[in-house]
């Protein structure tokens, strides 16, 4: 029997899991990355995971993602590498709560654990926090985070002994078609032909679609995230998705507490150049300390310290805000997994999977048309395509 192989797009954390995915079904996978692994915004994530999502496709997919990260935990452990399952709590104030909780009938449907509670229920659980009276709290007991710099490392170490071919400073400049079908890739200037290409370059996407003829309706925003240097004492803390504090936190390796918020006037990110570097990237002056003031009026123990590190990425949105993964309909040959808005990392070990049942047997157990590339309509995508947006113009979707 012959060995399919798969060329893959970008060894971020969609790229890397969908590499590893395969090479565990058996195929011969080459992983190609035009930096270093995890160099585009994966590196740069907080790493939160929650399971508590806004569509059924959404959850059902997390809810794979949670299981996936569980059993990562121990094949990884070689690694060093642990899932933090520390829950996620989600904040609303009164007018988002009531809301958010029209969707807890979606939650029941989907048997989705949560507990709702209330600002003294909150602090007497995590006594750092101190979150205003009305506010209300969505608790989920599977979320948590992974720590970027343990988990992509160990995946794509992983990934090498499973035999996949990593290439890095390797661009990909076009798809190669034959009769309407895409066969391979021009990588350094040299054809590498596939059985199927998989497309994981998140922001650079439709610089390279662009290549055949297509466009998906997203767009980039700068998003940015902070640590802290050591406290005294481990804190202890779920992961806090805080909007209405402006800001997300979670604790960190050595005693650290990671803190991101996003500018919600920054207008979009033109569809970078595929010379494009995300250490390009700057967050606006002065966003570090309004950004730790909104964090210490949740968290007043901050006070005994300062962010010490800054990284700097780009997060995607679709134009629907779910996740855009699956086969171009008329570009056989093409999968593609992007728009994962500021919840890549959380979807990465699904929509690898994801990818690799589409690859390997053309179908997936979870009905993904809600993802689909060629779900939107044409008129609509291209006055989306078209309109300068910022970030608070799209769809708010927090991990
Ligand atoms: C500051 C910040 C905080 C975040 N926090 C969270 C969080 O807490 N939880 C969460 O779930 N998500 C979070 N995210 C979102 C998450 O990081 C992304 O959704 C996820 O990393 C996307 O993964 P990816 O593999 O699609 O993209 P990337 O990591 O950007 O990988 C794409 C790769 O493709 C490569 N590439 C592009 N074009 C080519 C080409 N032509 N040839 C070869 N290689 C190419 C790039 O160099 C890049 O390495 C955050 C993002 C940022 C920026």
């Amino acid at each position: 029997m012959s060995v399919t192989t798969i060329a893959v797009i970008g060894a971020g954390v969609i790229g890397l899991s969908s590499s590893y995915q395969l090479a565990r079904r058996g195929a011969r996978v080459i992983l190609l990355e035009k930096d270093a692994v995890g160099a585009g915004a994966s590196s740069r994530a907080g790493g939160i995971i929650t399971g508590h999502l806004w569509s059924k496709t959404g959850i059902e997919a997390r809810k794979i993602s949670l299981r996936l990260y569980q059993e990562l935990s121990e094949e990884l452990s070689a690694y060093g590498y642990q899932y933090q399952a520390v829950g996620c709590l989600n904040l609303f104030s009164p007018a988002d709560w009531r809301e958010r909780k029209n969707l807890l009938p979606l939650y029941a449907e989907c048997k989705l654990d949560y507990g709702i509670l209330d600002a003294a229920e909150i602090r007497r659980r995590w006594h750092q926090l101190t979150p205003a009276d009305d506010m209300v709290g969505l608790f989920d007991p599977l979320g948590g985070y992974s720590e970027p710099d343990d988990y992509i490392p160990a995946l794509a170490q992983h990934c090498r002994a499973l035999g996949v071919d990593i290439r890095e400073r390797v661009t990909v400049t076009e798809f190669v078609e034959e009769r309407g079908q895409i066969i391979g890739i021009i990588a350094a200037g040299e054809l590498l032909a596939a059985d199927q290409v998989i497309c994981c370059a998140h922001s650079w996407t439709n610089r390279l679609l662009a290549e055949v003829g297509v466009q998906l309706p997203m767009k980039s925003f700068v998003h940015q995230r902070y640590l802290t240097a050591p406290l005294e004492k481990a804190a202890r803390l779920p992961a806090v998705n805080a909007n209405p504090y402006g800001v997300y936190l979670r604790p960190a390796k050595a005693n650290r507490i990671l803190v991101g918020g996003e500018t919600a006037n920054r207008p979009e990110q033109a569809t970078p150049s595929l010379a494009f570097d995300m250490d390009e990237l700057l967050a606006p002056r002065g966003f570090d300390d309004s950004l730790y003031d909104k964090a210490q009026a949740l968290m007043p123990a901050l006070a005994q310290t300062r962010f010490q590190e800054e990284r700097v990425g780009l997060i995607s949105f679709s134009m629907d805000g779910e996740p855009i993964l699956g086969a171009l309909p008329d570009r056989p040959g093409l999968l593609l997994g992007t728009a994962f808005h500021s919840g890549g990392f959380a979807y990465n070990p699904v929509a690898g999977k994801l990818l690799a049942d589409l690859a390997t047997a053309g179908e997936t157990e979870l009905n993904i048309a809600a993802f689909s590339p060629g779900r939107f309509n044409s008129l609509a995508a291209a006055a989306y395509s078209s309109a300068k947006l910022r970030q608070k113009q799209v769809f708010s979707r927090r991990h």
